[in-house]
């Protein structure tokens, strides 16, 4: 027969201010596999402590103490979880069932820190609920029971596990006699099936029914006293039970059970703080997103890798001034000579801005801006035609009298038999127009930073008409604006600091050229655009943090409105960190649950808004990511605090509260 229980020289000390108090003083005590033992004493004398030191629920201040041959004086929490979750099984006088859980679920509880899978769980705990008499209470909740069912479901829950030691403080104190009677029935059919039990009782009735009898006296041992012979009739130890822990999906299951469904409403609420910081991120940088895409992409569609040289228009003494210097200001020379240099140049066009007067159909049109092209114009600058042809090369080697127009000077629907139909004059000078430049949306003023015009009100004629059928002043510069199309985006900066070089040469230095990079332009002007991205962002980051503090909050009064439900699942075997991680688990699941639902709130709001606003959206997988893991972190650093709270409680002190 081996020994269950070995306990030498046990000492508790309570220290209330400047009192110390010896709860236990001293005891020396061994229990034998198979023993059925009663604990009897006045209030006070130190029964309950000495169950708690037994049954591993707080350590000794002094002494030593070897359960089942193994010594929990040197044990870690982590190693005396699991002792009371295979060796011990632990009945009070309160029942201490969890009110969430069913009957089959509470009779299955320690298994689950035994990491049994849930289908064996509730198997195992069915077959125990038939050995205790509950076969048909299954599915109930505690509040459906009597106290003598629940005292039944309590004592199926300590042998779950097939423990080396029931241990019962006052298991009948809550009952009536009748059903205490019951009880201890139960406890004496297990005990005759060889189960070792220790019943702590001030009842002397009910002491009558172990074969041993210990009687307490101020933290002593005062008497011991063998009623009847022992039972011979002991079960073999059972197998240690293997390292396992509870498992991520019983944890999970836990945290929405225990913590989101149980407060529906309050998790509802804690979640808003970080629903509305994440959705605000989504949906800020979704536009923000969206503006720079629509903005690239117009750019784009005003021709793709363009560098503009433009002149710029001097007047006056700085004109004298630079043709003195030796400068001729933006020349086609120019263009050909940079065309040459620079292998990276796709297509070249130039322009000469033409102040005339317009009249078409005898009207003048004072919006028109008739500009003298050659090269390339309209590939370089993306225009396509809707009617007609692009100048041919005969038209611009005779500088005949010809026009291309936009539409936008046109009534509708203007086709190519009406183009003849047409009268066009340009400074008094009739043309002839030979096709219309087709439709083309620009945004100006969003666009207005980088020069963009409206080509709609746009008269084209041949350069070399322009220059040879008009007079002008005889310092203008030849022409008004290079445009260069170069092979690849990646080009545009460094053949545009050679171009540079090669027109600061020919311009003797003068500055009367500027050079413009669309695209660059576009994105200095995002550039500045992302100070106030980082302000809004901060501003959700800000409302996180918000959101934060309110699931931390929440959390807290949860720890301590849970303490009882934390006192018992540490007694029945869950680890300090079982139980750091299921509120852990709570507090990121509130979180991410905020977190998701201001993700899909943020896509829904802004499809929306962005549809009548006609507004392209940008959804970022990137900052979508970025929201779910704040929303993580949130629920990670401030359900944290709350967490090492539930778990850092004394077990004895939250297990005897009421
Ligand atoms: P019993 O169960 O026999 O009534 P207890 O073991 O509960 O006795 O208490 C024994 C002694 O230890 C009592 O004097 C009690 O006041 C004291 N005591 C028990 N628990 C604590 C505690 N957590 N803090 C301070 N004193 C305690
Ligand atoms: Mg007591």
């Amino acid at each position: 027969m081996s020994r269950v229980v070995h306990l030498r020289g046990a000492r508790k000390t309570y220290h209330m201010g400047l009192h110390a108090v010896n709860a236990l003083d001293g005891v020396d005590l061994d229990i034998e596999r198979g023993e059925f033992v009663s604990i009897i004493g006045s209030s006070g004398s130190g029964k309950s402590t000495l169950m708690h030191m037994l049954g591993c629920l707080d350590r000794l201040s002094e002494g030593t103490y070897e359960l089942a041959g193994e010594d929990m004086s040197t044990a870690d929490d982590a190693q005396l979880s699991a002792i009371r979750n295979r060796k011990i099984g632990f009945v009070f006088q309160q029942f201490n069932l969890l009110g969430n859980l069913t009957v089959l679920e509470n009779i299955a509880l320690p298994l689950a820190y035994a990491g049994i899978p849930r289908a064996r769980r509730l198997e195992m705990a069915a077959e125990m609920a038939h050995k205790v008499g509950l076969q048909a209470r299954l599915d109930h909740r505690p509040t459906e029971l009597s106290g003598g069912q629940c005292q039944r479901v309590a004592i199926a829950r300590a042998l779950i596990h097939e423990p080396d030691v029931l241990f019962a403080d006052e298991p009948t104190g809550a009952l009536d006699s009748k059903t205490g009677v019951e009880i201890m029935d139960l406890l004496d059919k297990l005990h005759a099936q060889g189960l070792t039990i220790l019943l702590v009782t001030h009842d002397l009735k009910i002491a009558e029914h172990a074969q041993r009898k210990i009687t307490l006296s101020d933290g002593k041992i005062i008497e011991d006293k063998q009623q009847w012979a022992k039972n011979e009739n002991s079960t073999a130890a059972p197998e240690p039970g293997k390292g396992s822990k509870l498992g991520f999906k019983d944890m999970f299951r836990i945290g929405l059970r225990e913590g989101l469904l149980a407060h529906k409403l309050r998790t509802a609420l804690t979640m808003l703080g970080v629903l509305i910081g994440v959705a605000s991120v989504i949906s800020m940088s979704s536009f923000s997103e969206g503006s720079k895409k629509k903005q690239a992409d117009q750019i784009r569609a005003l021709g793709s890798n363009l560098i503009k040289i433009l002149d710029q228009k001097l007047e006056n003494s700085e004109l004298y001034q630079a043709r003195a210097t030796g400068s001729q200001g933006l020349s086609r020379e120019d263009a050909q000579v940079v065309k040459e240099a620079i292998s990276d140049i796709e297509s070249m066009a130039i322009v000469r801005d033409m102040p005339l007067d317009v009249e078409l159909n005898l009207l003048p049109q004072p919006t028109a801006r008739v500009r003298a092209i050659s090269g390339d114009y309209l590939t370089v600058n993306n225009l396509t035609l809707s009617e007609g042809s692009p100048f041919t090369a005969t038209e611009h080697r005779h500088n005949q009298r010809v026009a291309i127009v936009g539409s936008g000077l046109l009534p509708d629907k203007t086709d190519a038999a009406d183009m003849s139909e047409q009268t066009l004059t340009l400074g008094g000078q009739p043309y002839r127009i030979v096709g219309i430049l087709a439709n083309r949306y620009v945004d100006t003023t969003e666009l207005e930073a980088i020069g963009a015009n409206d080509t709609n009100q746009d008269i084209l004629i041949p350069l070399g008409t322009a220059i040879n059928r008009y007079t002008y002043l005889p310092l203008r510069s030849e022409v008004d604006e290079i445009h260069l199309q170069l092979t690849r985006e990646e080009r545009l900066a460094p053949v545009g600091k050679r171009i540079r070089r090669i027109l600061d040469t020919r311009h003797r230095g003068v500055n009367d050229y500027e050079l413009i990079i669309p695209l660059d332009l576009l994105k200095s002007k995002q550039e500045s655009q992302k100070l106030l991205d980082i302000l809004s962002l901060s501003i959700s980051a800000i409302s996180l943090v918000v959101g934060g503090i309110g699931i931390m909050n929440i959390m807290l009064a949860s720890v301590t409105e849970r303490m009882k439900e934390i006192g018992i699942r540490r007694a029945v075997g869950a680890r300090a960190e079982d139980i750091r991680n299921q509120f852990l688990v709570e507090s990121i699941l509130i979180s991410m649950a905020g977190g998701i639902a201001g993700v899909l709130l943020a896509m829904a709001g802004v499809t929306l808004a962005s549809r009548p606003l006609a507004f392209p959206v940008v959804f970022d997988p990137g900052i979508m990511f970025v929201a779910f893991s704040a929303s993580f972190l949130t629920g990670l650093g401030f359900g944290a605090y709350p967490a090492i709270r539930a778990s850092s409680q004394n077990l004895v002190d939250i297990l005897s509260r009421e």
